[in-house]
């Protein structure tokens, strides 16, 4: 990890804020055009769904985080990874895709992109025989998902990326669960990184957005082409929204960690949970990995419980301060039920064989005080096992 100064780079990165009046914050460019200085010459900014003064605010301080060009933002993570697709993929081509993997990404590629003749494989990419086996045919594109949604299982970026490399095939991972704060992509060997700003860089359940970020001025440049061409780019206010939430992410990532494993620890005593996922517990199974790649755990926890689909929602529907929810990463704890929201798509064999058992619970733990998550988590759990749900 290089030297931690992200704190520092959160708040100050990237750019001065306001320029014309001083404002310590950034102006909200809430205009659709710019007017023309000269007539028949380039300015950088003259339509805001190609450019915008407040989302290149953005951009930059996203790219001073990850120490790589200014971003490209967009309007959600799945614009992102949609414009990323369409960008760098043409008829023909072949991608190789984490098993686990956020449900709209294999929605995309598996509902969108075959249409189009774009041919995918999911594999475990924690198993770098089974990348290698993927390898064999033709692949523009290897995308990963470190720790995956939702199972946390965690595939080594550095090893994927050198073996992908040897193929001539690009590298994208999607960081959205650590953000560069706790984990380095691009440092790692990866040519792009994807964010969901929606998560932890906003934090606060105030935005929907997405950014893509690379070293490579030529991919960049693509990148932000296709948002022009598609019209997925970022909104003024959004934009302005997500800095201001991205000033704390490193102290919200500190706490919502320490949370995350104080929660953790104590859903592992509890009778009517089977098993507890956390990279920082001493029982996570691939902690060598986690220590090598991850500055920490981060902010979820998987759990399974003993009973399966009625349990499960009974447990959510009985929760009073945590929110049941299909996001993460933001101040408020959320919990999730994947086989019902986030994965409700994935055919029931598919989805079972990845782990994503009906008795699936992922919490995304927030900034309120671990003792009262886990109090109502615990009760919430005692009621889900004491009646008999109808769901
Ligand atoms: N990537 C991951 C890992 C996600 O969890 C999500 C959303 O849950 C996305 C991408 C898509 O982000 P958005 O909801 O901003 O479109």
């Amino acid at each position: 990890m290089p030297a931690n100064n992200y704190n520092t780079v959160c708040i100050r990165g990237g750019q001065d804020a306001d320029p014309t009046h001083g404002g310590i914050l950034p102006p909200v460019y809430q205009t659709t055009i710019f007017r023309r200085k000269v007539v028949g010459e380039d300015q950088d900014f003259t339509y805001s769904r190609v450019d915008n003064p407040t989302v290149a605010a953005l951009e930059s301080r996203l790219g001073a985080l990850e120490n790589c060009l200014p971003a490209v933002s967009f309007s959600s993570g799945t614009s992102a990874i949609s414009t990323l697709f369409l960008a760098l993929l043409k008829k023909g081509d072949h991608v190789v895709c984490s098993d686990v993997v956020y449900g709209g990404t294999y929605r995309f590629l598996v509902e969108v992109l075959e249409k189009l003749g774009v041919t995918s494989d999911f594999v475990d990419t924690s198993d770098l025989a089974s990348t290698k086996r993927a390898l064999q045919r033709p692949t523009k594109l290897l995308l990963l998902e470190s720790p995956a949604n939702p199972t946390l299982k965690l595939t080594d970026i550095a090893a994927n990326s050198d073996l992908a490399h040897e193929y001539g095939t690009l590298v994208v991972v999607d960081n959205t669960f650590l953000t560069p704060v706790l984990q380095r992509p691009l440092d790692l060997g990866a040519d792009l990184t994807i964010y969901s700003t929606t998560k932890f860089i906003d934090g606060h359940n105030a935005t929907i957005g997405g950014a893509l970020c690379t070293r490579d001025e030529a991919i960049r440049e693509e990148l932000a082409f296709y948002r022009k061409c598609v019209g997925t780019i970022q909104t003024a206010h959004n934009a302005f929204l997500t800095l201001q939430g991205l000033k704390t992410l490193p102290l919200r990532l500190k706490q919502q960690t320490s949370n995350a494993l104080a929660v953790a620890s104590r859903l592992e005593g509890n009778p009517h949970v089977k098993e507890v996922i956390h990279p920082d517990l001493p029982s996570f199974p691939q902690r060598e990995l986690a220590d090598r790649q991850q500055a920490s755990g981060g902010g979820l926890v998987t759990i399974v419980l003993h009973g399966g689909l009625p349990e499960a929602c009974r447990a959510l529907g009985a929760l009073k301060l945590c929110t049941p929810a299909q996001s993460l990463g933001t101040v408020e704890t959320l919990v999730t039920h994947n086989a019902t929201m986030t994965h409700a798509e994935v055919p029931d064999e598919r989805r079972l064989q990845l782990g994503i058992v009906d008795g699936l619970v992922r919490i995304s733990v927030g900034l309120e005080d671990p003792q009262d998550i886990a109090a109502d988590l615990e009760q919430a759990l005692t009621i889900a096992f004491k009646e008999v749900c109808h769901a």
